[in-house]
């Protein structure tokens, strides 16, 4: 039998302030062991919450280990799929010194980690490496143009050397290595206050409060329903090509656009109010997804509109509880 082991975030409570809802990871150990994998998650709950996985306690093939990556770690595993970094940005600017450790020492473990015991690795590197870009949609042969020294540099430039170790593992010490460039992503079990604009306007909507639009709105961004992520992870890891893969849907909307989906979704009566915008802001982004299709077979089967109703779902639940047909 296969044994993997998927190395990501669960969460802290989000009360906490520091609290985010590191999501993707749980859907991909869902898919794991559901295959009949031994999976071995390790994270140190920064942003992840342990109710994202619980349902997988007591099982013989479900280990969790509360582990900081940016510390060394002795494992036995075949796959590492490398997820561990807070990935909004109000969190991974909450403490950028930390975030960068997470991302290039937490990087270097975890491929020391894969070349002390001959495992496969996987990156999930980011749309961000492509920074504002000037080139649209982006394709995975252009190198960005990323600010050093901004407010977003301690994730977009720490991812970018991420996929520099993974390359010189690679080149250097024979590595399996894998990369996936991630384009924002949505669905259940999101950080409900995590401050990304899926699940602020989601919650928002909800809670009659108005959606709060960052900017003039006209900004854009492509969004990608989680199990399309995890089904290209999973085949990225699987497959014979390193990367970088670009995962992402490339249907794009501008956060008016997005605004109008969720007040279709929710509530037609949801109000819009702007909001200075934050420093740095991509203002567009697309991806060119042309080599994920032809090499790895893989494209994303849920649009916008049909994949937040399952979002909003799992909200209703979180935020009203057993009340949610009285909040809608
Ligand atoms: P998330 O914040 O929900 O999950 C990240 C997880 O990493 C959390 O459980 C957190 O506790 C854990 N973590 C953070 N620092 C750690 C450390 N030093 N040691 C151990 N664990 C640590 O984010 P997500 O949306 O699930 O993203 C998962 C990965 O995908 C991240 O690497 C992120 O950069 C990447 N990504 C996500 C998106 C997206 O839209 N969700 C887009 C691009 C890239
Ligand atoms: N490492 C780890 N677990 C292992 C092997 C290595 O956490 O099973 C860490 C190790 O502590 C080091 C990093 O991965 O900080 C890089 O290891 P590598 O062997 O590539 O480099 P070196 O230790 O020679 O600098
Ligand atoms: N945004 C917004 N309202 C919000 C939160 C974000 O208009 O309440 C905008 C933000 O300025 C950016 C886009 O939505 O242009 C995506 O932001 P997010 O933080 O979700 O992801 P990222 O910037 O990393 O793509």
């Amino acid at each position: 039998m296969l044994v993997a082991a998927a190395i990501f975030c669960l969460a802290a409570p989000s009360g906490s302030g520091s609290g985010t809802a590191g999501f993707v990871g749980s859907h991909l150990v869902d898919r794991l062991v559901a295959r009949g994998d031994s999976v071995i998650v390790v994270d140190n709950l920064f942003t992840g919450r342990k109710e994202n996985v619980m349902h997988h306690f007591g099982n013989p093939n479900f280990e969790m280990i509360r582990h900081d990556v940016v510390e060394p770690i002795l494992l036995e595993v075949d796959q590492i799929y490398h997820l561990a970094c807070p990935a909004s940005p109000v969190h991974y600017k909450y403490n950028p010194v930390k975030t960068i450790k997470t991302n290039v020492v937490g990087t270097l473990n975890m491929l020391g980690l894969a070349k002390r015991i001959g495992a496969r690795f996987l990156l999930t590197s980011t749309s961000e490496v492509y920074g504002d870009p000037l080139q649209h949609p982006q394709v995975e042969t252009y190198w960005g143009n990323v600010n050093p020294i901004g407010v977003r540099s301690c994730y977009d430039e720490g991812k970018r050397t991420a996929e520099t170790l993974t390359m010189d593992y690679h080149r250097g010490a024979n590595l399996e290595v894998r990369i996936a460039r991630i384009f924002n992503t949505y669905g259940p079990r999101m950080c409900i206050d995590d401050g990304r604009v899926v699940s602020n306007f989601v919650a928002q909507a909800l809670r009659k409060e108005p959606l709060t639009v960052y900017g003039d709105g006209k900004q854009t961004r492509s969004f990608q329903y989680v199990s399309d992520l995890v089904e290209g992870l999973m085949r990225l890891m699987e497959g014979d090509h390193i990367g970088p893969f670009n995962l992402g849907n490339p249907g794009e909307f501008t956060m008016l656009e997005l605004a109008k989906v969720v007040q279709d979704t929710i509530d037609p009566n949801a109000r819009i109010e702007f909001r200075e915008n934050t420093q740095d802001d991509p203002h567009k982004r697309k991806p060119d997804i042309t080599k994920a299709k032809e090499q790895l077979g893989w494209e994303p089967k849920i649009a916008l509109r049909d994949g937040l109703p399952l979002m909003v779902t799992d909200f209703r639940k979180r935020i009203f509880g057993d009340q949610d047909s009285a909040a809608t």
